[in-house]
């Protein structure tokens, strides 16, 4: 090296490797299960699957695609937001397909922000929110979402509003807690964003993963439509993570601004897999409903597992991970106790203090993921029983 500055910019130097490559080859090197990584360990449809290689052989998406997506998929995915939401998007001008939901994330935070723009997320983030914003130059106002019912402050929400904040990033249901925001706190959110004239950038990804509550968008609500960013995924709701299609659906000036970033950042991406899930949106509505009660049971096993194992368990309203409390195992730190459990007991979990600015918050809660195979949760189980 011929400068003293590290490689590695300011704005990415505080966040390291993602845990879940610690985690993962922890797994692999144990031999542990892992219920750390949020992946479900059972491919999708065997008729989405067929789909994809159907396109890939009738050379449909084998060139680069059409930069928004290809047109079946944007009509399929405002089909979808009609269908299921009652929203209405323009599939030519107010749809946009990226490399997954963490594609469009970024190209919403680069889009979207300039430096010194604030953005009041909630904490616990899901990991990429902290290093897109920091990427766009811009700074996070963290919202601390509190055990044990996970639920937003509104009041801290409106304090935390100043003449910088340019947009508000949601999540719900919310990635680690589970919470599901209902919907007269929606209702509030969207005033204020009225009110103060913000941006709300919202990631759905677990729309159709919800249990005793209702997820409602939050672009349904009045004034909403033309200030939203909706973000989905096709990796959550047909479990094929590794394919990253996913889409933004928002008014045609805002679709511009992340298509703006994002025609830089992959230009396009898995142009075959755009056909395959097309037909997925397409599915009816029993998959979805079987999908949904699949993964309430499997939540079940596992919370109840947890519970019987001496976990605080903080029982999911959506999503498919569950978060715990391991100080009635008489244990406080949440990050060692995840680096010594495939040795004690044979499984992978997350330390959720990664998730937070406020470490003291997280401290002391680990998620495990429950979109696995029942026999592997059962085994799981019977393995946290030792502890
Ligand atoms: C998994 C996940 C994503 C990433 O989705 P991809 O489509 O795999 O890029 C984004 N946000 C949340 C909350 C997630 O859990």
């Amino acid at each position: 090296m011929t400068s003293s500055r590290p490689p590695l910019n300011r704005a990415l130097a505080e966040f390291g490797t993602t845990i879940f490559a610690e985690m993962s080859a922890l797994a692999v090197r144990t031999g542990a299960i892992n219920l750390g990584q949020g992946f479900p360990d059972t491919d999708g449809p065997e008729e989405v699957r067929e789909a994809a290689v159907r396109a890939l052989r009738d050379g449909r998406g084998n060139q680069y695609p059409p930069g928004p997506g290809v047109p079946e998929l944007r009509q399929a995915v405002a089909e979808h937001q009609s269908r299921f939401h009652g929203l209405g998007f323009d599939p030519d001008t107010e749809v946009l397909v990226t490399a997954g939901a963490t594609e469009a994330i970024a190209a919403a935070m680069l889009g979207l922000l300039e430096p010194g723009d604030e953005v009041i997320a909630f904490e616990p983030f899901y990991d990429s929110y902290a290093a897109c914003i920091a990427m766009a130059g811009a700074r996070r106002v963290p919202l601390t979402l509190r055990a044990p019912s996970f639920r937003p402050d509104l009041d801290a929400l409106r304090a935390a509003v100043t003449p910088r904040t340019r947009l508000l990033l949601l999540n719900s249901p919310h990635n680690p807690t589970g919470m599901v925001l209902t919907r007269e706190e929606l209702a509030a959110v969207a005033e204020l964003a009225v009110e103060r004239d913000l941006i709300v950038v919202t990631d759905e990804v677990y729309e159709h993963l919800t249990y005793e509550a209702e997820h409602v968008p939050l672009a349904s609500f009045p004034g909403m439509r033309d200030r939203t960013v909706t973000i989905s995924s096709a990796g959550k709701t047909f479990s094929f993570t590794g394919w990253k299609v996913g889409w933004v659906t928002a008014s045609p000036a805002l679709v511009s601004a992340v298509r703006a970033a994002k025609q830089y950042l992959t230009y396009v991406s898995a142009g075959p897999f755009q056909y395959a899930v097309a037909e997925a949106l397409r599915l009816p509505d029993t998959y979805y409903r079987d999908f949904r009660e699949d993964l309430r049971r499997k939540r079940d096993l596992l919370s109840d597992g947890l519970e019987q194992a001496g976990f605080r368990v903080f029982r999911p309203q959506g999503t498919y991970f569950v978060t715990t409390d391991i100080r009635p195992l008489d244990e406080k730190d949440g990050l060692a106790f995840c680096r010594a459990l495939p040795e004690r007991c044979g499984v992978v979990a997350v330390p959720n203090v990664i998730f937070y600015d406020d470490a003291e918050e997280g401290r002391s809660l680990v998620r495990f993921a429950f979109c696995k195979r029942e026999d592997v949760l059962r085994e799981s189980v019977e393995r946290l029983r030792r502890l």
